[in-house]
């Protein structure tokens, strides 16, 4: 099998209403999604999404993924899309880095070695049944009421995990909101409080050494060695987050004890080539894991739920579904979906889904030889 042909498409994907982290820091109202088609040449077609969390969330852009395609694109063209860490190779020597931009293409790859192999990702990344996986609501920032508000909302949905974003400027209303979140929420559900890298160190351990929190505390400081010099003084067990691009840093945020668990998110690392090994990796040192991507439709949603269904129940949270937050569905119906607190991937060979052609429109590029 060989890629004959590679086309992008370009979405703006308005959020049902506006987004607030770190404090009201960031903000975001739409995304700028792009849907990557390889077909091969036997007439199949696989099918990948990137979507960055805007352009202030991570040094990430919509724009950027399809100027990195430009460059990756023609060396893919006649190689087999089935040998995934080959294709990965030759991605990493035509564009070190930018692994966003590299994602949507590996995605595509892996959904058409699926669909030759006659298999669900789930059962080629190691699962033995499509399990269901905990869905994770995203708490945007607000006054404690508010966001206490925003769960209860979520838990009508079913959601039974929460990601509250705290990390504002004013440190009295991050230690009152850590207060009135734990205090208010039942005991059988679960909340990480995610700071989104807005405190100093000083500021973490101050703030965590004073409150009674509940459950996670997520990326409370900017880089890796902050954290680290963090979650030596905090009783909270730490997740790391936006600090981690590749391999090496997991290995390192391991070697310094910097956390105990890690979101895996493809766009983030480069893919889901790149996010399985990471994974494999967390189940090695025993780390509990949020498998996830960055931002997008139920596509991109529907591979993390892939990868996270086929991961250990005692390594895996819960998983946050982008496409929640979204006015538009530009995969109707399909894929990954929370149904009463839980997404189960598809059973169909491959990613298991198809993009609304009419939705997408004309392709923005395309690659053939
Ligand atoms: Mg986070």
């Amino acid at each position: 099998m060989k890629i004959s042909r590679i086309s992008v498409f370009q979405l703006g994907m308005p959020l049902t209403k506006p987004y607030f982290l770190s404090g009201g820091r960031l903000r975001f109202e739409q995304l700028d999604s792009t849907f990557v088609k390889i077909e091969s040449d036997d007439g199949l077609v696989g099918w990948g999404e990137g979507c960055p969390w805007g352009h202030t969330y991570l040094p990430a852009h919509g724009a950027g993924i399809r100027a990195g395609i430009e460059a990756l694109a023609p060396a893919l063209l006649d190689e087999d899309p089935r040998s995934l860490d080959h294709i990965n190779r030759i991605m990493d020597l035509a564009l070190p880095g930018h692994p966003y931009a590299k994602s949507p293409l590996d995605m595509a790859c892996w959904d058409l070695l699926g669909q030759s192999a006659g298999l669900a990702l789930w059962q080629i990344m190691g699962g033995a049944s499509a399990l269901p996986v905990p869905v994770n609501s995203s708490i945007s920032t607000g006054t404690p009421q508010e966001m206490i508000d925003l769960i209860n909302k979520a838990s009508a949905k079913g959601y039974r995990t929460h990601s509250a974003k705290i990390g504002g400027a004013d440190i009295a209303l991050d230690i009152e909101r850590i207060e009135a979140i734990s205090a208010a929420l039942p005991a059988n559900e679960k909340v990480t409080f995610d700071v989104n890298r807005a405190w100093s160190p000083g500021v973490a351990i101050q703030v965590l050494n004073s409150v009674t929190a509940r459950d996670w505390v997520e990326q409370p400081c900017q880089t890796l060695e902050q954290c680290a010099q963090v979650a030596q003084r905090v009783a909270n067990p730490i997740m790391l987050d936006e600090c981690l691009h590749d391999f090496n840093d997991h290995l390192d945020a391991w070697k310094m004890r910097s956390c105990e668990g890690v979101k895996v998110k493809p766009n983030r690392v480069g893919g889901l080539t790149k996010a399985r090994q990471i994974r494999d990796f967390g189940v090695s040192v025993g780390w509990q894991m949020h498998i996830e991507d960055v931002g997008g439709s139920a596509l991109a949603d529907t591979a993390a739920i892939h990868l996270a269904s086929s991961t250990p129940e005692a390594n895996r949270l819960a998983s946050w579904l982008g496409h929640d937050h979204l006015v538009i569905d530009p995969v109707p119906g399909q894929g990954a979906r929370n149904r009463n607190g839980f997404a189960t991937p598809p059973t169909m060979p491959g990613l298991g889904l198809t993009p609304d052609l009419d939705l997408l429109g004309d392709p923005v590029a395309v690659y053939c030889g």
